[in-house]
């Protein structure tokens, strides 16, 4: 069973990674841990733009992040704002077969259950990529590619049959 370590500046229900577990078909092991990252998002911020230079940043922590604490997916929840070169902003990134997801929280908010939702469909977009999903065409699925907060809202926690059929095989 793979084990996935959730680190994150943002305050959850404590059942909070049953529900990863849950839409990942209970394929992985989830657990949860407060912190904050404070000194990497200084160390990675645009002053210009304000914003966390995320490609920068998964390209640091990927190779450091390997096997941390035995766990074979780390995800960053990450209270700021993202963005990639040639993009205003990002919600999350991930490398197909990475170790690593973050997600960017900046542009999730809302009401407080809203708020969890979209970013458990991050949660679960990024660390789709990081098995080797790639984008899906169906926009009911969490695999596709929001581009804006109402692709979020428009698309399920949910991976589609075919996803779920090519995770089950990539996740072994
Ligand atoms: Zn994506
Ligand atoms: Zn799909």
């Amino acid at each position: 069973m793979k084990k996935i370590l959730i680190l994150t500046e943002v305050e959850f229900p404590s059942n909070f990674p049953r529900q990863v577990e849950h839409y990942l078909n209970d394929l992985v092991q989830v657990e949860m841990k407060r912190t904050d990252f404070e000194g990497l998002k200084s160390q990675f911020r645009d002053v210009r733009r304000g914003q966390v230079r995320a490609d920068a940043l998964l390209d640091y922590l990927e190779p450091r992040v390997r096997g941390y604490e035995g766990f074979d997916k780390l995800v960053l929840v990450i209270d700021d704002d993202g963005y990639v070169e040639g993009f205003n902003f990002v919600f999350g990134v991930a490398r197909i077969g990475g170790a690593l997801a973050l997600v960017f929280t900046k542009r999730l908010r809302g009401e407080r259950s809203l708020y969890h939702t979209r970013i458990l469909k991050e949660i679960l977009h990024e660390l789709g990529h990081s098995f080797g999903l790639d984008h899906c065409t169906d926009p009911k699925c969490v695999m596709y590619f929001s581009n804006t907060i109402e692709d979020t809202d428009k698309k399920g926690p949910e991976f589609c049959r075919r996803c779920m059929t090519r995770l089950r095989t990539l996740v072994r």
